[in-house]
């Protein structure tokens, strides 16, 4: 077996988080279908093919006219409909029923809600209106040409309508990385069976998948190696084939941890191992060609919070995201924090809004295998290292527990 040293220093948060950055190059773009392309990235600008408005529109269903032939009594000489050609231009003192949508025919320069006019036989009678009034302007909400979305960012659900509505049916997005998850550990078995001494049900694979999908990337079924090094180099094997490579547990310094001798065996080159905070301070990081790949410590609470802060924002960059690092917001403490001078905390806190915002009110049961504790809190609270506390009602960076 491949020996990997055992004593290292551990990185900062910051320095890990860079060095994981600076090899996630964006994967290739490819066109996506709208129906398909929420929530991803896209590689390029996305350009309007039409003008928005398409046409001078009308706001309301109403009457078309010129704005200086108001107040007064006009004949109504057609109607448009919206989806249907303006029959003619309109000419002086005439008005032309039209809906919402319809084009304002050629001549008109106001459009005179339905509500506000009295009809009577072919004419209407009308209050005075403004040049311009409920007439969308041609372009007036983006030009032919001009950028609808930048490159790099999250497709969300107006962006996705903006693409539509500006005619972009195909936007190119970062192709979705490949994952891989391996879970090592004799004592895991799946939920649902018996277990037998000493074992225990495993349930790192369900949730890294679950926080890779949300963050955009394709996850494999997972698979579950146990500690012997013939089954961690079968399962490696496989993984390696992927853009990602996430294994849990293995990875610190006992005589059953094999994860880093295997991945250095299979010709994986080591940046870092341990990373100062906690929890999770035994994470290792190495590539092999362009696959990236994470050793996650096998105590959930450890796990999950090394994907959060390293695995999540490499999935994002290499979808070329603008700016993939972990997305902190900003709330207030409940409870003061003790600071560690070495190390930073990542504590698990349930989220109150009040009228002074976000409230974070850190949970009963912190340690690091305690998933079910972990499952009441709504974020992870960011205590950095340093002297002394952070104050009760202090600001401090969460990242919320929800999709990513
Ligand atoms: P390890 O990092 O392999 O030393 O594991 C640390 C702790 O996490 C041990 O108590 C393991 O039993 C537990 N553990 C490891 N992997 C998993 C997993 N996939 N699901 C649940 N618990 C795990
Ligand atoms: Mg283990």
């Amino acid at each position: 077996m491949c020996t990997v040293s055992a004593v290292a220093d551990p990185v900062s948060v910051e320095d890990a988080l860079a060095q994981v950055l600076a090899r996630a190059a964006p994967l290739p773009g490819e066109p996506v279908p709208l129906e398909e392309a929420a929530w991803r990235v896209l590689a390029e600008d996305a350009r309007a093919v039409v003008d928005l408005p398409r046409f001078p529109s009308s706001a309301m269903d109403g009457f078309a006219l010129r704005a200086a032939d108001t107040p007064g009594t006009l004949p109504v000489v057609a109607h448009v409909a919206a989806g249907k050609p303006v029959p003619r231009a309109l000419v002086a003192g005439e008005a032309m029923g039209i809906a919402t949508g319809g084009v304002v025919p050629e001549g008109a320069d106001a459009v005179v809600p339905i509500e506000l006019v009295t009809e009577r036989d072919d004419a209407v009678e009308v209050p005075a209106a403004e040049p311009g009034a409920n007439v969308r302007p041609l372009g007036g909400d983006v030009r032919a040409g001009d950028r609808v979305v930048p490159a790099g960012t999250t497709l969300s659900s107006s962006r996705i309508a903006a693409l539509a509505a500006a005619g972009v049916a195909r936007p190119i997005c970062g192709a979705r990385p490949r994952v891989a998850v391996v879970t090592t550990g004799t004592e895991l078995r799946p939920p649902g069976g018996t277990l037998g001494d000493g074992e225990i049900y495993e349930s790192n694979g369900v949730m890294l998948a679950a926080v890779f999908r949300s963050a955009g990337a394709e996850v494999a079924p997972h698979e579950t190696a146990s500690d012997d090094a013939a089954a961690h180099r079968t399962a490696f094997e496989r993984g390696l084939e992927s853009d990602v490579l996430v294994t849990s547990g293995g990875v610190s310094v006992g005589p059953h941890d094999l994860v880093r001798g295997t991945l250095a065996e299979l010709g994986a080159e080591e940046v870092f191992w341990r990373v100062a905070m906690r929890p999770g301070k035994p994470i290792s990081f190495a590539t092999r060609g362009r696959t990236l790949v994470f050793g996650l410590p096998g105590n959930p609470v450890s796990s999950l919070v090394g994907a959060l802060l390293f695995v999540v924002p490499a999935l994002r960059a290499l979808q070329g995201a603008l700016d993939p690092s972990p997305q902190f917001r900003l709330g207030v403490l409940g409870a003061s924090a003790r600071r560690n001078p070495h190390r930073d905390d990542f504590q698990r806190a349930r989220l109150e809004m009040s009228d002074a915002g976000a409230v974070l009110q850190p949970i009963e049961g912190q340690d690091s295998h305690m998933i079910v504790r972990a499952a009441a809190a709504d974020a992870i609270v960011h205590v950095p290292r340093g002297e002394g506390e952070l104050a009760e009602g202090s600001t401090a960076r969460y990242l919320p527990l929800g999709a990513v």
